[in-house]
C-alpha cells in the first residue's frame, strides 16, 4: 500500500510487552497495530477484530506512541520477539523510531532478543544491535523472484533489498536469521532462496503456507488466474486437506540443509494439526 494513503493512528498502548503464545518465546511486541506491507496472504489479519478499524486490513496503522504507566516485567533471561503481527520496521517506523526507542531502553535488561522484519530499514539500528548482548536479527524471505514478490508482498523490499540487508547486519557481527517463510507450492524456489542466501544466515527456518478465511480467497484466486496448471495442487492441499506435498518437501527440505550443514528448522503446521 502507498505509505501517504495509509490510514495512521497514534495511540497509547496497554504496555508494549505481551506475553507470547508464539513457541520459544515468553513475550512479544508489536510496536505497531496494522501493516502497509499489504502481503497477499497476511497473517495478521486477524488483529482487525480486535482494533476498532472497519477499513480493509493494510489500509491503515495505528502507532503505539506511548504507554500508560504499567507494572514494569523481569526481562532477565526472557526471550522477547519483535514482531509477530506487524513488522517492527515498517515505513512509519523511520518517523516514529518507536522500535529504536524500546530497544534502546531493553538493551540492558538481560533479555534474548528476536527481530524478524521485511525491511532493510532494519539497518538503521546496527549502532544498536551491537550493545546488545543476545540478539538475532532475522528477515522473513520466500523467493529470490522479485517479480513474484511484488505480486504477494507489494510493500515490503525486495529481494536484493533484504539479501544486502542481511550480509550487511553479517559483517557488522550480528546474528543473522532468515525464515523461508511462508513457503508456496512450487512458487517458491527454496532451493535458488537458500543458495542466495546461506553465506550470509546463521540459521534458517522454514514454514509452509497456511490459508485462512479472506487470504485463503486471495490466494486461491491468484493461483486461478496466474497459474492455472496448479491450481488442482493448491486446491488438493487447502481444499481437500492433503499434505502429502509438504510431508514430502519437509523431507526434501531437511536432506539439503544437512547435506550444506545449514543449521534448519522446519515448522510445517500441518492442517488436520491445528
Ligand atoms: S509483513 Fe507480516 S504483518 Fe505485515 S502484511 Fe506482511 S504478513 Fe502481514
Amino acid at each position: 500500500m502507498d505509505i501517504k494513503s495509509l490510514k495512521v493512528k497514534e495511540i497509547i498502548a496497554r504496555g508494549y510487552i505481551n506475553p507470547s503464545k508464539l513457541p520459544g518465546y515468553d513475550y512479544v511486541i508489536n510496536p505497531y497495530v496494522g501493516c502497509p506491507h499489504s502481503c497477499m496472504y497476511c497473517y495478521a489479519e486477524f488483529m482487525k477484530h480486535f482494533s476498532n478499524h472497519d477499513e480493509p486490513w493494510g489500509t491503515f496503522t495505528d502507532v503505539k506512541v506511548r504507554s500508560y504507566a504499567v507494572k514494569p516485567v523481569p526481562l532477565q533471561g526472557a526471550s522477547v520477539f519483535l514482531s509477530s503481527v506487524t513488522d517492527c520496521y515498517n515505513p512509519l517506523e523511520e518517523k516514529y523510531h518507536i522500535t529504536r526507542k524500546l530497544l534502546e531502553q531493553l538493551r540492558y535488561s538481560g533479555a534474548k532478543i528476536t527481530i524478524l522484519t521485511k525491511s532493510a530499514l532494519v539497518l538503521r539500528d546496527i549502532d544498536i544491535f551491537k550493545t546488545i548482548q543476545d540478539l538475532t536479527v532475522g528477515f522473513s524471505m520466500n523467493t529470490d523472484n522479485d517479480a513474484f514478490r511484488r505480486e504477494i508482498e507489494p510493500g515490503a523490499a525486495s529481494v536484493l533489498e533484504r539479501l544486502h540487508a542481511l550480509k550487511t547486519l553479517k559483517e557488522n557481527g550480528i546474528k543473522t536469521w532468515v525464515h523461508v517463510s511462508p513457503v508456496f507450492p512450487v512458487l517458491t524456489d527454496w532451493k535458488a532462496l537458500v543458495e542466495m542466501i546461506m553465506p550470509y544466515a546463521d540459521s534458517l527456518s522454514f514454514e509452509n503456507l497456511k490459508l485462512r478465511a479472506a487470504s485463503l480467497v486471495r490466494v486461491l484466486l491468484y493461483i486461478t488466474q496466474k497459474y492455472p496448471d496448479l491450481k488442482p495442487l493448491y486446491h488438493q492441499i487447502y481444499n481437500e486437506n492433503d499434505m502429502t506435498y509438504w510431508r514430502t518437501l519437509r523431507k526434501e527440505i531437511l536432506a539439503f540443509c544437512n547435506k550444506y550443514k545449514l543449521a534448519a528448522a522446519v515448522y510445517f503446521k500441518e492442517k488436520e494439526e491445528n
